[in-house]
């Protein structure tokens, strides 16, 4: 009997993610020695892999020639190294912003960006395929929740920059887990993930130069202060009264304003860390002086900063960006109110490489 093509689809995908070999960005380096051992070889040896991946970059068996051809070929026949497929690359007019979209060994595609400035090298990378927070003026929300990403997967898209930056005798300077998903509904793969990156024999990518944004996960926020980390936080508001709030993101319906400065404020109580919340601006929305006022009451005595930043459109959101003018009202408006605001550039919005507009077709 044929099965209809849905299901040959999904029988094929099974059959190419079941027995597949461990994505070496996946192990950490316990994970990465027992392996080694198993193959009957010396403990050293992970150790030097490990070097060979996070040190020098290397990103194929082939390419680790201070290792015997013998181990090499064990690493071949038991690891996988390549997780992402750039399936297209777009370059920004100004040269400054890349964006790469990756095919996974499941057909799910992501979206990760490399932004230069100055001498910045920020990557802006994905958590999930997909988000099942349904922002609505996100066009990751729009495009409904697939899957977590690995741990693995998420490393794995900061060393395919990594390398990208290494041929041009460059380095990553920050990582931002703003593109695809929702990282605190993924928390634990991203901060294994982050932990990898953060080793010290390894890529040895400081704490401090990453920063997380979450759209409100009280019960994360919570564990992520209790954890103290010196990863940034970043935390999307959008708006300063509920019922306003809950029109864009649903979350809000589960934990509403009052618990989330709540928890952002014990955040700031135990880590003694500011917060930078998120605030795309929304023509006639959420833009006006007063709204900026409203913003300031609620987060009065807070050590924070506000990053606003005018909407990025998505097709599936018919919103429109503020204005210049009014955007340097609702700047003055915060500011004289005591609260810390920057009105960030937006990048790379011809190739849909801006905040809220990462999103894959799902094959
Ligand atoms: N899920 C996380 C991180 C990914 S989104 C979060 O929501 O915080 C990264 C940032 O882009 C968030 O601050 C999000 O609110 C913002 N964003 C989403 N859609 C946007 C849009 N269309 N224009 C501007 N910013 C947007
Ligand atoms: Fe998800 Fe963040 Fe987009 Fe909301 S803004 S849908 S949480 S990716």
């Amino acid at each position: 009997m044929l099965l209809p093509p849905i299901w040959q689809r999904w029988f094929l995908k099974t059959l190419q993610t079941s027995n597949l070999p461990p994505l070496v960005y996946d192990l950490d380096m316990p994970a990465l020695t027992n392996l080694v051992k198993e193959w009957g070889e010396p403990a050293f040896r992970a150790k030097q892999i490990w070097q060979g991946l996070y040190k020098n970059i290397w990103t194929q068996p082939e390419d680790f020639s201070n290792l015997p051809k013998s181990l090499r070929e064990k690493m071949s026949a038991n690891l996988r190294f390549n997780v992402l497929s750039p399936t297209l690359k777009l370059d920004s007019t100004d040269g400054q912003t890349r964006k790469t979209l990756f095919k996974l060994p499941d057909g799910r595609q992501i979206e990760a960006v490399l932004m230069r400035y100055e001498r910045r090298r920020t990557l802006c990378i994905s958590t999930q395929v997909g988000c099942a927070m349904g922002c609505t003026f996100c066009a990751t929300g729009q495009m409904g929740f697939s899957r977590h990403l690995s741990s693995g997967e998420i490393v794995a898209q900061v060393m395919y920059y990594a390398r990208l930056l290494q041929e041009e005798d460059d380095v990553v300077t920050n990582v931002v887990l703003m593109g695809m998903g929702e990282p605190f509904h993924n928390y634990d793969n991203t901060m294994q993930a982050i932990d990898r990156l953060n080793d010290a024999d390894g890529y040895n990518f400081g704490a401090r130069r990453f920063t997380i944004s979450t759209s409100g996960l009280v019960p994360a926020i919570r564990q992520f202060a209790d954890e103290k980390r010196q990863v940034n936080l970043a935390v999307s508001l959008h708006a300063a009264e509920d019922a306003k709030r809950v029109s864009m993101m649903p979350i809000n319906k589960r934990y509403n304003i009052e618990e989330l400065i709540a928890a952002c404020r014990e955040y700031v109580q135990k880590t003694g860390r500011r917060i930078t919340f998120e605030w795309a601006l929304i023509h006639e929305v959420n833009d006006s002086p007063e709204e900026a006022r409203k913003l300031a009451a609620l987060l009065r005595g807070l050590l924070c900063h506000v990053n606003a930043i005018p909407l990025n459109p998505t097709t599936g959101y018919s919103g429109q960006p503020t204005t210049k003018e009014r955007a340097a009202a609702f700047k003055a408006a915060l500011e004289e109110s005591g609260i810390p605001c920057t009105i960030r550039m937006r990048r790379g919005i011809d190739i849909q490489a801006g905040c809220g507009q990462l999103a894959s077709r799902v094959d």
